[in-house]
């Protein structure tokens, strides 16, 4: 008979011994469903009516099939088959159900009295103290638990929130930025009153007034070689959600040197990757990827775009890996990458393996410390004069007399069709950057350039590459297309 292994949902554990999943003989998926029951009789009226029907709210999957557009319960098994047990979920517990059940806290004396909670602790913690895998116990631990979240962006104010609201005592933040208005569509732990304010100010102000009793411990400088050991130190768990990688090589390279877990978040457009890197157990960032893309393969959300609600999703997904490892309970991603698409609404998972040529964390490391991490990404260090730096350039105002002048120059804008739709000067025209290379023939007989994008970022960088290819009169607009709406013409949107 073939072997088939039968998942059994969690509502249904306690009447199948409490396992997850067994392995069960069956040629039919009625049969095994059968054998199942007949094995642990207190499952047979959860899953059968009297009369020995399959209950209807009782779904059966074979592999990812409904066997209702199947054979049914005549439905044949093949040697491997998954037969999954699906049953509706209305977000209660069955502890909830029948009334207030404190299973979870048997067992849990306070120690002393510092370690009791409240009567409002206890409240506030109701839903944790009911599950057997946090009860007192695991609230405890995320009372003394310390967690360092670098930026405060898109994926740090959707964790910083749960992790809050989740009671974990002390919640470190890195950040420097003030909150700007178009953070706002992603960034849920500010508020419109919040725009022009440091984001940590605005951060503990509204973490402290969710859980007033955790502490929030603000970081407001930009996390360096120099500082990164000192600030990641006392903290349990470190999550990532920088967006540049220059940082992101320096949070694995400090959390490996201090035998620290690193949850790992990342987005892109629709796209969105988390992990956790723990170099104790698991591969780290750098086994992952041992070097960086090239500075100019990787552009920043502020150039690509990012749909609001996935960081939003990534960063809840770190805020639940982080939970995990502080009550040590599951299975957590330590070597699994596990990989997003909004647009199709699929889950991936991918294994990571530990390199063991792994100049960081492998047995023949040669890395024992801290490096320069722009040079070694190929960016120029912050506040550092960058390639683009030498690039000619004009102010909006000079371009605006230039524009009225007897000669005005060729405007180019380099961005893409959607920001075009948006605003764009008038008489421009429209190449974006990644197709300057094969266009760059419309541009040739024109003798006085000025290109210009949102911000003046890219624009510099296609300054820089009409200049290497020759092109002698080529300026790039500073500030981008914003600085002249704020300057020149306040009639255009910025965005
Ligand atoms: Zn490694």
């Amino acid at each position: 008979m073939p072997k088939a292994t039968v998942k059994v949902p969690t509502p249904l554990r306690p009447f199948a011994g409490g396992v997850s999943e067994l392995s069960l003989e069956g040629t039919t998926v009625g049969g095994i469903i059968r054998a199942l029951a007949e094995a642990n009789p207190s499952l047979q009226r959860h899953l059968f009516t009297t009369e020995g029907r399959l209950r209807n709210f009782v779904t059966v999957y074979l592999n990812d099939e409904d066997i209702r557009f199947l054979d049914r319960e005549a439905t044949p098994l093949k040697e491997g088959d998954v037969v999954s047990i699906v049953p509706a979920v209305a977000g209660g517990t069955p502890g909830a159900a029948r009334g207030r059940s404190h299973r979870g806290t048997t067992g849990e004396v306070p120690t002393s009295p510092a370690d009791a909670f409240s009567r409002d602790d206890l409240r506030r913690y109701s839903r944790h103290l009911l599950l057997p895998e946090v009860g007192v116990a695991g609230q405890r631990k995320l009372r003394q638990a310390k967690v360092l979240l670098i930026g405060a962006g898109g994926l740090g104010a959707p964790a910083a929130l749960y992790l809050a609201a989740a009671g974990v005592g002390e919640i470190g933040m890195v950040d420097f930025d003030a909150v700007d208005l178009s953070n706002l569509q992603r960034q849920v732990l500010y508020s419109t009153a919040d725009v022009g304010r440091p984001k940590l100010v605005a951060a503990k102000e509204r973490l402290e007034a969710l859980n007033p009793s955790i502490r929030v411990v603000p970081h407001e400088t930009r996390l360096s070689s120099e500082n990164a050991l000192e600030i990641l130190a006392p903290y349990d768990v470190i999550v990532d959600g920088t967006d540049n990688f220059p940082t992101r090589y320096l949070v694995n390279d400090a959390a490996v040197l201090l035998g620290k877990p690193v949850v790992y978040g990342s987005i892109y457009r629709f796209e969105g990757q988390a992990s956790v890197f723990d170099a104790r157990h698991g591969p780290c960032y750098r086994c992952l990827y041992p070097e960086p893309p090239p500075p100019d393969m990787v552009p920043s959300c502020g150039e690509a775009g990012v749909l609001g609600v996935l960081p939003g999703l990534v960063g809840v997904l770190q805020a639940t890996e982080t939970v995990k490892l502080i009550i040590g309970q599951g299975e957590s991603l330590v070597g699994r990458l596990l990989l997003f698409d909004a647009l199709a609404l699929k889950f991936r998972e991918l294994k990571i393996r530990k390199n063991p040529h792994c100049v960081l964390c492998s047995p023949h490391a040669t890395q024992k410390g801290l490096i320069d991490y722009p040079a070694f990404c190929g960016v120029p260090a912050p506040g550092a004069a960058s390639v683009n730096d030498g690039v000619p350039r004009v102010e909006p105002e000079a371009l605006h007399a230039e524009l009225d002048s007897g000669e005005p120059p060729l405007l180019v804008d380099v961005r893409e069709p959607g920001e075009w739709a948006i605003a764009h000067l008038p008489g421009a025209h429209l190449i974006p950057k990644g197709e300057l290379a094969e266009r760059v023939d419309e541009l040739t007989r024109a003798s006085k350039l000025v290109v210009y994008c949102r911000s003046g970022v890219r624009s510099a960088e296609a300054t820089r590459f009409l200049l290497d290819l020759g092109f002698s009169n080529v300026r790039t607009l500073q500030g981008g297309i914003n600085a002249w709406a704020q300057r020149v013409d306040p009639s255009l949107p910025q965005y």
